[in-house]
């Protein structure tokens, strides 16, 4: 049986994946802690998406930029514009509003100012998008200070430092993974969309007139990491946005979107966002930030291709994804079939029994592994109970140390999906149980 959302979440729970914050004091709406086994699955995720974005390109480099900006910085973007006003949309036209522009009286029997339907307006809706503080001790306006929406800006503000400190030529991008606060209207789905998250994104810098090809080249290229992850690809697709859903400023885009319970959502925006955000900040910052190229003498701006993803929904989606209840003769199994390289326990030592000098050798073979893996030691219970806890969070292989390892020094590997197992010997576990998690994440 296939996942449901509920199942999902009480198991993220009772396996120490994710809590709900400040639990103790009742939870705060749309707020999560990442538990044991969350936190690995997540480092993982990032891991694999930095090592695929920057590590295996040479010309795409990191940064980490602090959460707090220069205040200017939103202004440039659009979001201090765009993202506080009292919002009123027409249910007929579509038109949106700003609530305190329109005529009060007109206003009050929901009359749209456009096409001039009654009834037609909905209610004022306050898209405080941005968390506001205060930097320093004193509160006034001039020390309001915005938690990121978004982390592309640390990354659009620092195009000129990474040029100018590295040898990078276009194209090449900039990449980036951080939290970022949105002070959302209708947060829900767990931790489909809460207040606090995590983005990863990349800004691909390119020549105007070939940001359609490069477009097109990362559309495919982040699909694949997806299928690289071991998703369904059925419950893949590539989502165009339509002229109403496309910014003002974005050339193309299209969302990658995951069949989840609740049907088919975004997990991954890819956008060519024009030159609009160099412009932007340079006209604000009065910094040049244009683009010299060499071979042409040409100066230009350069547009950007953006890949922007939620390292919390790719957590949701794993989870989601792996989750089955599965028949077994006499009894039910769940299990996550999460890819290898990103679950959070990759093995998982067990002495059949506690005598014999059994938990002395599977110790000792925990230690060994433990240098290069996250490796779990359990000797209490029955075995099959132990291997269905390591289901449960996706564990991939078990190693059991029965009465042959005595005679032989090999010990059985079990298969978390197939349940089979085979014999292997001690001195080569490190080798096999690495070659293991290389050749079934493929
Ligand atoms: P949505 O339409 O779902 O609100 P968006 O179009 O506003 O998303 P982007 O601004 O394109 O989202 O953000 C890029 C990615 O960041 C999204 O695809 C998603 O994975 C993640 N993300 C955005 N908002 C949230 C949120 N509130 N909670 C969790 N992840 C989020």
């Amino acid at each position: 049986m296939a996942a449901t959302m509920e199942k999902v979440v009480s198991l993220c729970r009772r396996r120490g994946f994710l809590f709900q914050s400040s639990e103790i004091y009742g939870g705060i709406n749309a707020c999560y802690d990442y538990g044991p086994m969350g936190v690995e699955l997540k480092r993982n995720i990032r891991d694999l998406w930095w090592e695929s974005m920057v590590r295996a390109r040479e010309n795409i480099v990191g940064i980490d930029a602090a959460i707090l900006m220069h205040p200017k910085v939103w202004e440039a973007s659009g979001h201090v514009e765009g993202f506080t006003d009292p919002l009123v949309d027409c249910r007929v036209c579509k038109m949106r509003f700003r609530e305190d522009e329109i005529d009060p009286e007109k206003r009050k029997d929901g009359r749209c100012p456009h096409c001039g339907n009654k009834n037609a307006l909905t209610d004022a809706r306050q898209f405080n998008l941005m968390f506001k503080t205060h930097m320093g001790p004193v509160e006034e306006s001039a020390s309001i200070i915005y938690l990121r929406p978004e982390t592309a800006q640390g990354i659009y503000v620092n195009y000129k430092n990474v040029l100018d400190s590295s040898r990078l030529k276009i194209p090449f991008g900039i990449a980036q993974i951080g939290k970022a606060f949105r002070n959302e209207i209708t947060p829900g789905n767990f931790i489909f969309r809460t207040r606090e998250f995590e983005q990863m994104e990349m800004q691909f810098f390119v020549k105007p007139g070939t940001d359609a090809e490069a477009f097109e080249y990362w559309k495919e290229q982040r699909m694949k990491w997806y299928f690289q992850l071991g998703i369904n690809r059925e419950k893949l697709r590539l989502h165009e946005h339509g002229s109403e859903e496309l910014a003002h400023y974005a050339r193309a885009a299209f969302d990658i979107e995951y069949e989840f319970p609740m049907g088919w959502k975004e997990l991954e925006g890819v956008h060519n966002r024009t030159d609009f955000d160099l412009s932007r900040h340079q006209e604000f910052s009065g910094k040049d930030l244009t683009y010299f190229d060499d071979s042409t003498r040409e100066r230009f701006v350069p547009y950007i291709i953006e890949t922007s993803a939620g390292v919390d929904r790719t957590v949701l989606t794993c989870l989601i994804d792996g989750y089955e209840e599965e028949k077994l003769e006499k009894e039910t199994r769940t299990v996550l079939h999460l890819n290898p390289k990103i679950a959070p326990v990759k093995a998982a030592v067990f002495p059949l029994v506690n005598r014999d000098g059994m938990p002395e050798i599977a110790r000792k073979i925990a230690d060994d592994l433990m240098r290069r893996f996250n490796v779990f030691f359990d000797a209490s219970g029955a075995v099959g109970r132990r291997y269905r806890r390591q289901d449960e969070i996706g564990t991939p292989f078990c190693i059991t140390i029965d009465s042959q390892t005595l005679e032989d020094d090999t010990v059985t590997i079990r298969n978390r999906d197939t349940m089979i197992q085979d014999r292997a010997g001690i001195r080569n576990l490190l080798q096999i149980i690495g070659d293991r998690i290389r050749t079934e994440s493929e």
